[in-house]
């Protein structure tokens, strides 16, 4: 039976979480178990874009920071690794988000994820292969593709920047990215992973929604399960995420809930995160599947630049695979015709000024709803 630890955790305080992370090694099987004596691991957190903590965007600092002084009781060898979206300034990234600060106040090396390695088609950062174990640091927050982004999604941040634009480019639609997602979580595989559900992010994720705080830690052996327990304390059924939904069908990890056990906060109830706002684009996993194959094809969601809040920084022109967004006058464009609605500029954008549109059909359905 697959385990999930399910903790409380209302604030971002360094001995709280380090409490918690104890709990949690003592939990599933006891940290030397876990952690052989100076084993090599690459802690793998959420690190999108240049934010601070308090924008939700990336893992929080005194998170990854409560993770790196538990472990260093076991191995001083700890690499930090990720790989961000797009082309924006990894060191920028680092230094806003205070992954910098943690690494240089406990003398761990960052690494950014270049070289890779193929594997079944898919190019796998070096870093995870020289590491005995990886441990995977997500951030949970909704997503605009893949509905939301936790244990399973964090992993494709081990596919290097460059070539996560061409599987966006070869894989436009949330299903077949959930596929390509699903596939780098196959192979990359953490030994552990820890969600930083403190703060969340809700709304138009995975950068542009609004924190919330939903108070919780979870962790587990198997990504496919933590996913499917924050997804149900959200409200929604595991297979209505689509990484999930093809975890299940592939048979990788487990997704029913009547086959995870849960510790710590074996109640879910009493943890239960009342009106999580999803995504807009969450609407086609929402309704009936009878009615999602009778007009999924007519529901249209697309990205429109808000003119007033663009700063042309480029980086939604670099970051489209298809060259559809140009900068024009005083603002970035998009040209529709082009567009493949991967949405990757809507991630990117650090001024949250790309806003998801919806057509006719979207708005009536979901003012229904
Ligand atoms: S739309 Fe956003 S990402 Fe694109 S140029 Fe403007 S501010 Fe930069
Ligand atoms: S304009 Fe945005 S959504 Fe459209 S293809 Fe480019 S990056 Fe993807």
């Amino acid at each position: 039976m697959s385990q999930v630890v399910v903790l409380k955790a209302e604030k971002y305080d360094l001995q709280l979480i380090k409490d918690n992370i104890g709990y949690i090694f003592k939990s599933l099987g006891g940290l030397d178990k876990i952690i052989p004596q100076n084993i090599k691991v690459l802690l793998k957190p959420n690190l999108l874009s240049a934010r601070v903590p308090d924008e939700c965007v990336d893992t929080h600092p005194i998170f990854v920071k409560a993770v790196i002084e538990v472990l260093k009781t076991r191995t001083s060898w700890i690499q930090i690794g990720d790989s961000p979206g797009g082309y924006v300034d990894y060191q920028e990234v680092l230094d806003k988000s205070g992954i910098g600060q943690v690494a240089r106040e406990t003398g761990i090396e960052v690494v950014k994820f270049e070289k890779s390695r193929i594997v079944d088609g898919l190019p796998i950062a070096e870093e995870v292969f020289d590491a005995d174990i990886v441990i995977s640091l997500p951030k949970f927050k909704t997503h605009c593709l893949t509905v939301i982004t936790a244990g399973v999604k964090n992993c494709f941040g081990c596919v290097p920047g460059l070539f996560k634009t061409e599987c966006h480019k070869s894989n436009p639609k949330g299903i077949e990215m959930a596929q390509v997602v699903l596939n780098v979580y196959d192979i990359v595989r953490p030994a552990l992973t820890i969600l930083d559900a403190i703060y969340s992010l809700e709304g138009e994720g995975p950068a542009a929604g609004h924190p919330r705080r939903t108070g919780l830690i979870l962790a587990g052996f198997d990504a496919v399960s933590v996913d499917a327990v924050i997804t149900h304390l959200i409200g929604l059924k595991p297979e209505q995420v689509p990484t999930t939904k093809l975890a299940h069908l592939k048979n990788i990890g487990e997704s029913n809930l009547f086959n995870i056990e849960i510790l710590g906060e074996s109640n879910l109830d009493v943890v239960k995160i009342n009106d999580f706002k999803l995504s807009k684009t969450a609407l086609l996993e929402k309704l009936p599947s009878w009615l999602t194959k009778f007009l999924g094809a007519f529901i249209k969601f697309y990205p429109e630049v808000i003119p007033q809040g663009c700063i042309k920084c480029g980086i939604c022109v670099k970051s489209c695979p298809v060259n559809a967004i140009d900068l024009i006058e005083n603002t970035a464009r998009i040209n529709h015709k082009k567009c493949i609605l991967c949405l990757c500029c809507h991630e990117m954008c650090p001024e949250n000024t790309i806003k998801m549109k919806r057509n006719f059909l979207a708005r009536i359905i979901q003012s229904i709803k």
